[in-house]
């Protein structure tokens, strides 16, 4: 393995001094070092087990179920996307700088994807959203997740991968975006009866997971007061990886007591919204990495 000195700029973690794999090597040498010590490894099992635990025990028997609702559906596709894109990132980046912005741009589609359909959960199983917020609030959630959160952070993640607040910025629009995913819970926040305090709790729960996730991230603790000590285990990004596993499963739980089953299914005017919604987001972000990945390609990273 190779240490900091060793690799691009790009390529490094601050305060993660060893544990980096060599660049420039086939495909499957990537793929097996899943299965190997190095600075990125946790960073791939943290996220991809849950997401097969998310597939396992949520949305194949949700699929399975006599009425799946869609809701839940889009919200537990939105998780797995956010997870196996992480998991793949953190698998596949090191082979060149290029390749890193290829796979992280993936990883900020997948937080794109699990932002969108958080917002598109709520809004669908919420029924006390006042009349100018139901028309509204759909063409904005799409608006702030991929004009303001998800643009901004792949434009500076390409154009300006070494700007110094390029992190804080990022982190900003992460949390704006979160507060506006609560806009759908508003009313039932302050009017909650007993019997929806128990789903409130769990996301407020989600809400407090995120904030700590934050923390980790941003701060990079503990490693920045022991340089190289945590590199292979208990840097600040793989404890931001089991927070968002946290923020992930109360999320569901949540859904779970907030979606009742509804007689149409995706002919429900609501589910035709975020399942409209939903694909057109994907159509974005499709759209987006050919436009970064273009502009990437003409930079020359290497
Ligand atoms: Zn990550």
């Amino acid at each position: 393995m190779l240490s900091h000195e060793e690799v691009p700029h790009l390529l490094k973690r601050s305060h993660v001094v060893s544990g980096y794999r060599p660049l420039h090597q086939p495909h499957h040498f990537y793929l097996r070092s899943a299965f190997e010590p190095h600075n990125e490894v946790l960073n791939v099992w943290t996220h991809f087990l849950p997401a097969v635990a998310l597939v396992v025990f949520y949305l194949l028997p949700e699929m399975m179920s006599e009425a799946p609702r869609p809701p839940v559906l889009v919200l537990h596709s939105g998780i797995a996307f956010l997870l196996l894109c992480s998991s793949f990132a953190h698998l596949l980046h090191s082979r060149s700088p290029l390749d890193h912005i290829f796979w992280f741009l993936i990883d900020f589609s997948g937080i794109a994807l699990f932002g969108v359909s958080i917002g598109l959960q709520r809004f669908s199983c919420s029924d006390d959203m006042g009349f100018f917020m139901r028309i509204t609030y759909l063409p904005l959630l799409l608006l702030v997740v991929l004009g303001l959160q998800y643009f901004s952070t792949c434009y500076l993640f390409v154009f300006k991968p070494t700007w110094e607040r390029r992190l804080e910025l990022r982190m900003a629009s992460c949390f704006f975006l979160a507060c506006w995913l609560y806009i759908p819970l508003y009313s039932r926040y302050t009017g909650a009866t007993d019997d929806e305090a128990d789903t409130l709790r769990l996301h407020s729960r989600a809400f407090q997971w995120l904030l700590v996730s934050g923390v980790f991230m941003g701060a990079q603790v503990p490693e920045r007061f022991a340089p190289g000590v945590f590199d292979i285990v208990g840097y600040g990004h793989q404890l931001f990886h089991l927070c968002i596993n946290m923020v992930a499963w109360n999320l569901v739980e949540a859904a779970e007591r907030d979606c009742k089953t509804v007689d149409d299914g995706w002919r429900a005017p609501a589910n035709v919204a975020i399942g409209v919604s939903f694909g057109l987001t994907f159509v974005a972000i499709v759209a987006n990495m050919v436009f970064m990945m273009r502009r990437a390609i003409k930079n020359k990273y290497e």
